[in-house]
């Protein structure tokens, strides 16, 4: 006889997802993390009457309207729409690209004036690609956007960001960014978007209300003790792990976050203010207050708290943040995934065990998912 129906190994929102709908389902659950606290990537420390993302400023957002009512079904979202702003030596420019940016780059006021100007931009790189795809992001940026854009906006943050030369990325990273001829600051296309009113752990908290949970709990540390408790498992973490790394281990940037309390109740007066320029070794200042005090409630709390991130190759012992999307990690993910197709008692999901850089909305979309195929 098992204790329970499902071990899950991470509480991030995957894991929180899955354990959710198993225990409305009837199923017993146990959740484990290795770390002293619930919720994964989006648990948030609260400082000075702040919530601060502690791993990474995390903005939801979704066109997915299942997924949107099951989050709102369980916390109040707030009105937050991301628009960052990019500083480039000290000049500052709206993102993502749309007629307020290229109205501060060159002076252009209506959108056919602004087509025009990256049409000539864009002339040289054309002529060079001669009708085939682009092959590599500096390529397609140019082809998007033309020189001044990729020069001021794009190449010093994507080269810092992901320690690589833009000629040596792939092209599709850039197609993120939306590219509009009309003035809004809008930084995603998605219909819905905000951030839980109470912060992120509220929103943990509720998907694991009434499910038993251990933390500073590692799995490998106790796998035999663990595997005899459940009939299944669902795992969460780092897939090359599971499998000792015995094909090699996958690759990951990751990011080192300084975060200050500062005396002034209003730092940068934008909750997202990146440094596009090469030099400034930070790609970006997040203040998390601007993510849930809009207006004058700025000035409720006295302080603020900032974060500069640094964004870094991940070493063994760091937190692997974004899959690295080149073809050797991508083969070797193939080698790892064709192992765990032939689980029959494990079931793997979210952002480590698939390496793929999952939005939360997706993760929450994944999980959903495999509790209906399964529970
Ligand atoms: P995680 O949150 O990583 O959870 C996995 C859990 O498993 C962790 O708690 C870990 O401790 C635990 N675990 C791993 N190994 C073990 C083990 N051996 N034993 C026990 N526990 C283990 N998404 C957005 O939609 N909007 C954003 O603005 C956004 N910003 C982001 C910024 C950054 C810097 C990062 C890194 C991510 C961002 N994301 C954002 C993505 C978001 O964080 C993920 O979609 C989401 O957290 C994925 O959930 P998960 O459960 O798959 O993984
Ligand atoms: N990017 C950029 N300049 C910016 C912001 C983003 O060149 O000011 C590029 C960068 O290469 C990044 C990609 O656009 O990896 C996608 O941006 P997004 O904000 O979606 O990245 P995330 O941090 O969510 O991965």
């Amino acid at each position: 006889m098992f204790k329970y129906d499902y071990l899950i190994v991470g509480s991030g929102l995957f894991g929180a997802t899955f354990a959710n709908k198993a225990s409305q389902a009837g199923k017993r659950c146990l959740v484990i993390d290795q770390r002293a606290h619930l919720g994964g990537n989006v648990y948030c420390d609260f400082v000075e009457g702040i919530h601060v993302h502690t791993y990474g400023a995390h903005i939801f957002h979704t066109s997915n309207k299942e997924v949107w009512d099951f989050v709102n079904s369980l916390v109040s979202f707030n009105r937050y729409t991301n628009s960052p702003i990019a500083n480039y030596k000290d000049k500052y420019y709206n993102l993502p690209f749309n007629m307020n940016t290229f109205y501060q780059m060159w002076g252009v006021r209506t959108p056919q004036e602004a087509q025009d100007e990256i049409c000539r931009q864009r002339s040289v790189i054309s002529r060079q690609l001669n009708g085939r795809e682009p092959r590599n992001l500096e390529e397609q940026a140019l082809l998007l956007v033309g020189k001044d854009i990729y020069e001021k906006l794009i190449k010093g943050y994507t080269e810092k960001q992901w320690g690589r030369p833009c000629t040596e990325l792939p092209a599709f990273i850039i197609r993120r960014l939306p590219l509009r001829f009309v003035y809004d600051n809008n930084y995603f296309n998605d219909l819905y978007q905000g951030i839980p009113v109470d912060g992120y752990n509220a929103l943990i908290d509720k998907l694991l209300e009434g499910v038993e949970t251990r933390v500073n709990c590692d799995f490998f540390e106790n796998r035999e003790e663990l595997c005899v408790l459940a009939k299944k498992m669902v795992y969460t973490g780092p897939i090359d792990q599971f499998y000792d790394y015995r094909f090699g281990k996958l690759e990951y940037r990751t990011v080192r976050f300084e975060t200050e309390v500062l005396d002034t109740p209003n730092y940068q007066g934008n909750a997202v203010i990146n440094y596009t320029d090469r030099e400034t070794p930070f790609t970006r200042i997040i203040e998390h207050k601007h993510f849930e005090s809009f207006g004058q409630a700025v000035y409720d709390t006295p302080k603020t708290v900032i974060s500069r991130e640094y964004s870094t190759e991940w070493q063994p012992g760091m937190e692997p943040y974004y899959p690295v999307n080149d073809t050797r990690n991508a083969a070797l993910y193939a080698q790892y995934k064709a192992l765990a197709e032939k689980e029959t008692n494990v079931l793997f999901g979210g952002r480590l065990a698939e390496y793929k850089y999952y939005d939360m909305a997706p993760t929450i979309e994944q999980a959903l998912c495999l509790a209906k195929e399964n529970v």
